[in-house]
């Protein structure tokens, strides 16, 4: 009995030794460049000209026969009014004539160059919600140091602001060592094909194979993430992947008078109910993981405790998780029924129902896996399953020990008051995706602190965040 105690107590003192090795092995990420912090104070006109930068509504339709180009063209007008030290030094190229791409040419153009990038197109504002707006939507109004305005953080705050540095540092006779590419797409809202895609594949043909590509995407969160009182730098460095299937059951319904037991829209309904009852296992990807390395020193000591023990805590972190939509859909693959049709007469029971069912897909999980997770879930030979389109399936993982991530987080920690960066899953999609072909090292992150509004009503921009914003891009730039 003495000898089982004792061996009961040993274990549980090898237990506590392993938590607390795993507690305090996973430290600050010290390897940080010195931070430096350029005085920008000599900028003068930034809130104005993105303020007009607004007033072009240069708006992406999924229907592209909406889309009035003419606006891009006298968006780019208004660039090289606004930037003519810009376009005088750097070469501009369009690529499907609305996608711009500036190159800066470095001291030395043996280095591989890098890429910042940015998207001039926004989303429409729809009619029912026009009168929400407190101040015109493509009005650029600024109102108590805040501009309003569709596309003031999604994403011509990233566009304009990378002009602001760049333009700033011309006149301070700065000259990177790389070569630094700009792309500035067109079409980011609808999928990026003709343009991020297109200049991908255009500088995949030129040999080009950049040092690392940093566009729009994760942002300086305060207070948003459990347990860390510090601001959390989220820096995108994998994103899920998206696929859209459409459920459909067609059946004789026979008349709404004497109805069979069937018909197409409880076999659907029960479908979706079958579906959504089976969620798709939860998972920690390595995306995930390295993001919970990160915060896991500055988290409160239960936090720390639980992240640095992962394999132990696991099914106590995916319980926490999954208690809210954000943190649950870094978890797992995510679906959702979006769009329902079936039936057109009160008295007709239709032949035919249909749905659309909506997928995030996590790292680690396929196109495939989908399909034969929904088929299997379903269980029902009469609902079919098509792929709605090709889908895309979840990025690759870009690595967070390189100088290019070390770079966000010094330039973070310069501007950004009391704020560490940590690599993170991003959830939606941008138009870096298309550019694994160039790089490995692909960073996804949107020098803002709390952005609020995307894609929403009331869409603004902190103006003396805005000001970070661009002292960001100055020190990054600075690095290259
Ligand atoms: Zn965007």
């Amino acid at each position: 009995m003495k000898k089982i105690a004792l061996l009961i107590l040993l274990i549980f003192v090898i237990l506590i030794g392993i938590l607390f090795f795993n507690f305090f092995k996973i430290s600050p990420n010290t390897d940080q460049q010195a931070p430096t912090l350029t005085d920008i104070s000599s900028i003068n006109g930034y809130k104005e000209r993105i303020a007009k930068a607004i007033t072009y509504p240069t708006v992406s339709f999924e229907d592209t026969s909406l889309i009035d180009y003419s606006i891009f063209l006298e968006f780019h007008q208004f660039l090289k009014n606004s930037y003519p030290i810009i376009f005088k030094n750097l070469e501009f190229e369009t690529v499907n004539e609305y996608t711009v791409v500036l190159k800066w040419t470095g001291t030395d153009s043996q280095l591989r160059p890098g890429i910042l990038m940015a998207h001039q197109d926004v989303v429409p504002v729809s009619e029912d919600t026009k009168d929400l707006w407190r101040f015109p939507p493509f009005g650029g109004i600024i109102h108590n140091d805040t501009l309003f305005g569709r596309g003031s953080i999604d994403n011509k705050a990233n566009l304009l602001a990378q002009l602001e540095s760049v333009n700033f540092l011309l006149q301070q006779n700065f000259k990177p060592q790389r070569d630094i590419y700009f792309v500035f797409g067109h079409d980011e809202e609808i999928g990026g094909k003709n343009g991020a895609l297109a200049v991908a594949q255009l500088l995949k043909s030129r040999n080009i194979q950049a040092e690392f590509v940093l566009d729009e995407g994760g942002y300086v969160s305060v207070g948003l993430v459990p347990g860390v009182s510090k601001s959390v730098a989220l820096v995108g460095t994998a994103e899920k992947g998206f696929l859209n299937l459409e459920l459909s059951v067609n059946i004789d319904g026979g008349h709404s008078s004497m109805p069979n037991k069937e018909n197409a829209i409880n076999m659907l309904s029960a479908a979706i109910t079958d579906l959504s009852n089976q969620p798709f296992q939860p998972s920690i990807s390595p995306s995930v993981s390295s993001f919970m390395q990160h915060i896991a020193p500055y988290s409160s000591f239960i936090n720390r405790l639980a992240l640095s023990n992962l394999w132990l805590f696991k099914p106590l972190i995916y319980n926490i998780y999954s208690q809210s939509a954000p943190s649950d859909a870094m978890i797992r693959t995510t679906m959702v029924p979006t769009i329902i049709n079936g039936g057109e007469k009160d008295n007709v029971i239709p032949n035919i129902a249909s749905a659309n069912i909506n997928y995030r897909i996590n790292l680690g999980t396929t196109i495939q896996d989908v399909i034969d997770h929904t088929s299997k879930a379903i269980n029902n030979p009469l609902v079919h399953i098509k792929k709605k389109s090709e889908g895309q399936e979840a990025s690759g993982i870009s690595p967070y020990n390189t100088t290019s991530f070390q770079n966000i987080a010094s330039s973070v920690s310069s501007h950004f008051e009391n704020s560490i960066t940590a690599p993170f899953l991003m959830i939606a999609g941008t138009d870096s995706k298309h550019f694994d072909i160039v790089t490995k090292n692909i960073y996804k992150f949107s020098p803002l602190t709390n952005p609020s509004g995307f894609h929403g009503v009331n869409e603004y921009l902190n103006l003396k965040d805005y000001k970070n914003t661009i002292g960001f891009y100055v020190d990054f730039i600075k690095k290259q």
